[in-house]
């Protein structure tokens, strides 16, 4: 029979099966291949984008040149515009806003032919201080409430350009998704007095049946009540709200968490489309206790259909026991272990 289970953060209900349950050569996949042409992000065309806000440049030559590792510039085709006040208004009873906020794209490597699971660990890295940097810097802008960083990988999963990169969007309002788990996390810390995050933590390393990989700053999990075949989340071991407010050992080993997991994703279900997204708390609050910042990552396995549509159920045909055990059964090739922990 299947099963219904409910997330524990947000509440939400998921049906799970159970007696047909899907393997992964079971979806119908479509690799993310390259297709060439003329790629805006790609050295020598740096003046083909809007001029860069941030790069890493170990050679030092100057800005919009070439030399660089990772490149963040303005979108050019952004959702939300940066210049103007928000100037919140009414039509009767209908809210709302300039659209006020900063997009931004994180071209993760000079490379066209790389991915983020094949960049070095170190690279990678370097994608993960320049999130941090834009943070840093975008929240000091008072009208940005929420930032949100994310990741379409494939066409399948959104991406219109095939070259790796993260996007960024800076946004005047706290979005749904975050307030729901901002809500239902302090609901949890009211009841219990600890941070839910940190509680799955404790379990799921006690249980081990969902856990896909683990190092000394990092738990990889599917969760207990995955709204996607193979969702998987990657969870800081200590508690933190604020990406941004990590010492440099956790972008260290985060890096390697999410290269092991690109890498055991890229086996299992063969270089899948995927979407990523970093949730940390809003940038204009304080430390929270109840609220702790993750990723969540996605294969684009499934079509979200009427149902899910309809209801906010979600149908989910691999039970995330069985999803962790082909992750965590994949083999990658492992860099040695850093030396200090963290
Ligand atoms: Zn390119
Ligand atoms: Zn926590
Ligand atoms: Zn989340």
């Amino acid at each position: 029979m299947p099963e219904l289970r409910k997330d524990p953060i947000v509440g939400r209900w998921v049906i799970i099966s159970t007696d047909r349950s899907k393997r992964p050569t079971d979806f119908v996949r479509e690799s993310v291949k390259l297709k060439g042409g003329f790629c805006p992000f790609c050295p020598g065309h740096e003046n083909k984008t809007p001029p860069e806000v941030l790069a890493y440049r170990p050679n030092g030559a100057g800005r919009d040149s070439q030399g660089w590792t990772v490149r963040v510039v303005p979108n050019k085709f952004p959702a939300l515009g940066i210049e103007g006040s928000l100037n919140r208004s009414a039509e009767g009873m209908f809210d709302n806003m300039n659209g006020v906020g900063a997009h931004e794209v994180i071209i993760e490597t000079p490379d066209h032919e790389a991915t983020l699971s094949t960049l070095s660990e170190k690279r990678i890295e370097d994608v993960l201080w320049a999130y941090r940097d834009r943070i840093i810097d975008l929240k000091k802008d008072k009208r940005f409430k929420y930032i949100m960083i994310f990741k379409n990988h494939g066409t399948a999963a959104g991406a219109t350009l095939e070259h790796a990169h993260g996007q960024l969007i800076a946004l005047p309002i706290v979005p749904k998704h975050v307030l729901e788990e901002l809500d239902g996390a302090k609901q949890y810390y009211g009841f219990k007095e600890r941070c839910v995050f940190c509680d799955i933590i404790r379990q799921e390393t006690e249980a081990k049946v969902r856990v896909v990989s683990e190092n000394e700053g990092f738990l990889t999990v599917a969760p207990y009540a995955p709204r996607f075949p193979f969702e998987t989340w990657i969870l800081p071991k200590k508690h933190e709200s604020a990406f941004e407010n990590s010492s440099s050992q956790v972008y260290e080993s985060l890096a390697r968490a999410m290269k092991n997991l690109l890498q055991r994703t890229d086996q299992v279900l063969d270089n899948p489309a995927y979407n990523m997204v970093l949730h940390s708390s809003p940038v204009q609050e304080g430390p929270m206790d109840h609220y702790h910042w993750h990723l969540e990552f996605m294969p684009r396995l499934t079509k979200i259909a009427g149902f899910e549509w309809g209801s906010g159920f979600y149908q989910n045909p691999t039970p995330p026991e069985e999803a962790a055990k082909y992750m965590r059964e994949a083999k990658i090739k492992t860099a040695p272990p850093a030396a200090v922990a963290g």
